[in-house]
């Protein structure tokens, strides 16, 4: 079975059109299928929609409303929470993401794929800042984790034991795109035409979007704490420089009276105050590692009896016990 996951916010003028095509196209499938169309707490009448949709056909057509928006992360990993299918697919709400090509990233599931990831052919029309700001945002990525993320996107299809993993993960703030990468398990590439949007408008204000940027470095790479460590490094080599030319000022009496003292403090005392923050921002580093509480490894295969401990290794099993994350909250 395939689980196909909407993520839908104030998406009532298109969100039955969305509905019917892919009905229409996943008829062509020829194995079950169920769609979970994941309202972001929407304030229009996007769940009412799909509610009524559902009661044609319940058991392909499922809803789900959140208390409010929490932002399409929270809406994909909610429907995969829900999915019942051996594979699903994160498709968007508005028709940008070609249906048809649903079909196509089945096959390359079935031909053993664990991950199909939808590759954008070139990137929308966007505006130039937009541009820019991606190009900036996935070198970061590219760089800091070796991850080529540049026409990713959020259409794609995982295998059952990607979205386990997934739904495992104790950390709170995710970026799908990348950890479907992190996870590692063989994956294909699909490539797909990005449709203009017909109905309703974009869903990411630029400050939604630098958020986004923001949260989602930070929750892969603690570098920022770096620059810190680099940045107490060039001001103590500054303080050096400027204390030792003051010093020289000072004994060949071109100094005007008391400045040398000053100079030579401030500069100190600044290299100090870095030097301190940096090592602080080390500790930081490391407990932000160790909270996010990711497993060490994950097991592709297994051969021999009594291997059933699924992808995760043995001594994570507790880190990635879901019902005791269900009692801390
Ligand atoms: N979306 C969501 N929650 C949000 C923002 C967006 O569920 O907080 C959904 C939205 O309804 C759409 C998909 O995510 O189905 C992609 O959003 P959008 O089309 O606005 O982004 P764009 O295509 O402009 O990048
Ligand atoms: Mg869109």
């Amino acid at each position: 079975m395939l689980s196909v996951v909407v993520p839908c916010y104030n998406e009532a003028e298109g969100v039955e059109a969305t509905i019917r095509t892919l009905v229409d196209v996943l008829a062509e499938l020829n194995a079950p299928y169920e769609l979970l169309i994941v309202s972001d707490g929407s304030r229009d009448k996007t769940f009412d929609i799909v509610a009524s949709l559902s009661k044609e056909n319940p058991d392909r057509i499922k809803g789900i409303e959140f208390s409010r928006n929490f932002g399409k992360e929270a809406a994909m990993l909610a429907g995969l929470a829900y999915a019942k299918g051996n594979c699903a697919v994160t498709i968007d709400g508005d028709l940008q993401h070609p249906p048809q090509t649903i079909l196509e990233m089945y096959k390359m599931w079935q031909q053993g794929y664990d991950i199909v990831e939808g590759i954008k052919e070139e990137r929308q029309k966007e505006t130039w800042l937009h541009r820019i700001s991606a190009v900036i945002f996935y070198k970061i990525f590219d760089r800091a984790l070796g991850m080529d993320l540049g026409n990713a996107s959020d259409f794609k299809l995982i295998d059952r034991r990607v979205i386990d993993v997934l739904l495992a993960l104790p950390e709170r703030s995710t970026f799908y795109r990348g950890l479907t990468f992190w996870t590692g398990f063989p994956s294909a590439k699909v490539e797909y035409h990005v449709n203009p949007r017909t109905t309703g408008t974009t869903k990411w204000s630029t400050m939604k979007l630098i958020k986004y940027a923001i949260n989602n470095i930070v929750s892969f790479s603690s570098m920022p704490l770096s620059i810190i460590t680099m940045l107490s490094v060039i001001m103590l080599f500054l303080a050096l420089w400027f204390g030792l030319r003051a010093l020289r000022l000072y004994f060949t009496d071109q100094a005007a009276g008391g400045i040398t003292t000053v100079v030579v403090l401030q500069l100190l005392i600044g290299g100090l105050i870095l030097l301190a923050l940096s090592i602080i921002g080390r500790y930081i580093a490391g407990i932000f590692d160790e909270i996010k509480g990711r497993p060490r490894y994950l097991v592709d295969k297994t051969v021999g009896s009594h291997m059933d401990l699924g992808p995760v290794g043995p001594e994570q099993k507790n880190t990635v016990d879901r019902n005791r994350k269900k009692e801390q909250f």
